[in-house]
């Protein structure tokens, strides 16, 4: 019986559960939770040692404490400075005194609740101020003057004498419904929940079969260790997380695995376009871009469909190694498309390859949105008819009515701008033609091979020689006038320098108003008698291409814009970037708008302006910006500051979301896994052997059809 069985306890509704009623289902489909098994994974967030009650004498500053206590005193005080109320409830023991606040009351509950002589089980993170201790806001249990102690702890065994689940909670749920509901749930309901991970696997990682991982993890045994669990190091929480990272590791393999038996186009490599262009360029190759083209020679002469990732960092010159690869795929009579996010990185791409085709004799064709209904139809049938060799363009190319005669090659430019569907799109575009997808975002390797998992990977490590380091500096807004100088010292020797805004949504009214009205005041003001432009999302592509040539050409010296520029764009001869409220740019976003400079051989400058008012973590991202330039620490420095999820975009990426798992944390399980798992993939002919069946159909029910989509299509 698979999981999906309708029969399966598992896909029951929540209300069959005891304590859940019609007015607890709204407050649980709040934390996502809606069936049974939901709620089996819905795991603690932390734990809370109840095993035994502490003297007073014995409660540790700094963590979560049980104590029972009699009401010494109790009242509302009024401290002399802030002129705030506190109620305040003094309690001891034999052993010593503690006091109890409470800032947000309501003051005839509290004194009706703590007569003196009181007894309770009080439960709170111990803290110290002065030299009495105190507990805010403590969680109390009122218990009878006459009851022992041993019975507490055996009275109400889902409250005391163990270690407890603490849960992430909505409006209207506290954490003592949640554990009543839960233990039902525990209780009941695990064994329902089958381990289909192969038992071999299980048995080489001593592997907890799925069921007992659960209750373990939600009812930890009183002889567990609690600094491993709290850690997520033991071993219950591993074997759920390796079961999610076999799962997603087995769809990636068997993905690899199908497009290594796809039949695609075997080019042959004729040297008819590529060798002039060797010869016409003003540079050499370097060895990282030769390295990486031979990698994707290869792939392109195979007769298997490529389905390469080309990862380098902003000016390795990750466009040459796309247009070498397009004249192979020319020279044996097919087209290529390749695509990019933002239409000014498209216009420049257009440029070049352009310059480059049509030197020999080839044909490129531009197709963005906005075009007039008659180029768009020119262009369109010389998609369709085979006389474009090259057609550069927005996701417009991917639109219905755009057809070619016979696509070889698909570049995605900037590829983490685009989602999986993009991508897949651009793959039906023809019979299987190879994909080159191209990044700038160097993530670890082990989150690569998670993430690109279907796809290989090639790196260009190094950037073109003559590169001059970029000297980033940090200024508070009070010293813009400083910045200024610096620009003005730039401009003067001939050069030309960017000044960013940020524009969250390019809607953002007030926004664009800073970026018009600096322009504005550059030009009349400040940078008198210097050219200065102004580029935002909101004008025309017209109007942005010919402020953008203006700028390529050196007619505009100063260009001021919103993030429209961030990637791609490539004017060797602007040396500073200024960039407006720094903190309010992602890492990734910095260092792209970063590389906008230091693109030619004079030294360039990247200048950060913050707010007057910024976060802890943009104070992070600035200083990481200012130590270093190297693309793969600053991912790295992204990755913790950020969290895996944001910077990943794993659902962009299409993957399954990890109920467990923690792709940083729990790095080495997922190496191990995917090494099993891929293994797994070889040993049963691809999942098809009969043994594998139950593990097939579970890798399909938790994939679904996201097997499909995942990386490409
Ligand atoms: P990115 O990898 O960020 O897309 P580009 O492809 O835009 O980088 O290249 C950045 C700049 O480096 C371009 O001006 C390009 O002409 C130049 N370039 C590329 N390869 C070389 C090389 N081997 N030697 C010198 N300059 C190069
Ligand atoms: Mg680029």
């Amino acid at each position: 019986m698979s999981q999906a069985d309708h029969s399966s306890p598992l896909t029951q509704k929540l209300d069959i559960l005891k304590g859940v009623g019609p007015r607890m289902l709204p407050k649980l489909a709040k934390l996502n939770l809606y069936t049974i098994e939901d709620a089996l994974y819905h795991l603690p967030i932390r734990y809370e040692d109840r095993r035994q009650l502490k003297t007073i004498n014995q409660l540790t500053e700094g963590q979560q404490q049980v104590f029972v206590g009699s009401v010494l005193a109790a009242g509302e005080t009024v401290t002399s400075r802030s002129r705030r109320r506190i109620f305040e409830v003094i309690v001891g023991d034999k052993t010593g005194k503690i006091s109890l606040k409470w800032f947000r009351y309501r003051k005839s509950w509290l004194q009706k609740r703590f007569p003196i002589g009181q007894k309770a089980v009080f439960i709170g993170e111990v803290k110290r101020f002065s030299a009495i201790r105190e507990i805010h806001h403590p969680d109390a249990e009122l218990i009878n003057t006459t009851t022992e102690l041993s019975a507490i702890l055996t009275s109400d065994p889902l409250n005391f004498g163990r270690i407890l689940p603490v849960y992430s909670l909505t409006e209207g749920l506290s954490q003592k419904q949640i554990r009543k509901i839960w233990f039902g749930l525990i209780e009941n309901f695990p064994q329902y929940i089958k381990t289909f991970l192969p038992l071999e696997i299980q048995q080489k990682h001593q592997l907890l079969p799925i069921s007992e991982a659960i209750t373990n993890v939600h009812w930890p045994e009183n002889s567990t260790n609690l600094y491993k669990l709290e850690k997520g190091e033991d071993s219950a929480r591993n074997s759920l997380v390796f079961d999610e990272f076999f799962f997603l590791e087995l769809g990636l393999a068997l993905k690899r695995a199908g497009v290594q038996l796809e039949k695609g186009i075997a080019f042959e490599f004729e040297h008819k376009y590529t060798l002039p262009l060797s010869k016409m360029l003003p540079f050499k190759l370097t060895d990282a871009q030769r390295r990486v083209l031979g990698e994707i020679k290869h792939d392109m002469m195979s007769p298997h469909p490529m389905h390469r990732l080309l990862q380098g960092d902003v000016g390795s010159g990750k466009t040459l190694v796309a247009l070498m690869a397009a004249l192979i795929a020319i020279e044996n009579r097919a087209q290529v498309a390749i695509i990019a996010p933002t239409e000014i990185l498209v216009e420049q791409h257009y440029r070049t390859f352009h310059e480059w085709l049509d030197k020999l004799g080839l044909k490129t064709a531009l197709l963005v949105g906005g075009m007039t209904a008659a180029s768009r139809r020119e262009v369109l049938s010389g998609i369709a008819d085979g006389s474009i060799n090259l057609v550069v363009g927005t996701h417009a190319v991917l639109q219905q009515g755009v057809d070619f005669h016979h696509l070889g090659l698909g570049v995605v430019d900037e590829q983490h701008r685009f989602g999986v569907k993009q991508r897949s799109l651009l793959k039906h575009k023809g019979a299987n033609p190879d994909i080159l997808v191209m990044t700038a975002t160097p993530i670890p390797r082990t989150l690569s091979m998670t993430l690109y998992g279907d796809l290989s990977v090639s790196v260009i490590d190094q950037l073109p020689p003559g590169r001059k380091p970029i000297a980033t500096e940090l200024f508070r807004p009070a010293q813009k006038q400083a910045a200024y100088t610096r620009i003005r010292n730039e401009l003067e020797q001939g050069r030309q320098a960017y000044v960013v805004y940020p524009l969250v949504e390019e809607s953002e009214k007030s926004d664009l108003q800073a970026a018009t009205s600096a322009a504005e005041s550059f030009a009349n003001e400040i940078f008198q008698g210097f050219r200065v432009g102004l580029l935002h999302g909101k004008m025309k592509s017209a109007e942005k291409d010919q402020i953008m040539e203006r700028f390529r050409c050196g007619d505009v010296q100063l260009l001021v814009a919103t993030t429209v520029i961030e990637v791609g764009v490539d004017v060797p001869n602007a040396t500073v970037m200024m960039i407006e409220h720094a903190d309010r740019f992602g890492l990734s976003q910095l260092h792209q708008l970063r590389g906008r400079v230091g693109r030619g051989a004079d030294k360039s400058y990247c200048l950060l302006i913050p707010s007057a008012n910024y976060s802890d973590d943009a104070r992070k991202r600035l200083a990481v910006m200012v130590q270093t330039e190297d693309g793969f620490r600053i991912a790295e420095a992204d990755l913790k500051i950020r969290g895996p999820g944001d910077f990943l975009g794993t659902r962009q990426a299409g993957l399954p979301d990890f109920r467990v798992a923690n792709l940083l944390k729990d790095m080495k399980l997922l190496e191990s896994a995917r090494h099993d798992a891929f293994d797994y993939v070889e040993k049963t002919d691809q999942l098809s052997k009969p043994e594998a069946q139950s593990v097939k159909e579970e890798l399909i029910r938790r994939w679904g059809s996201r097997l499909e989509l995942a990386s490409i299509g």
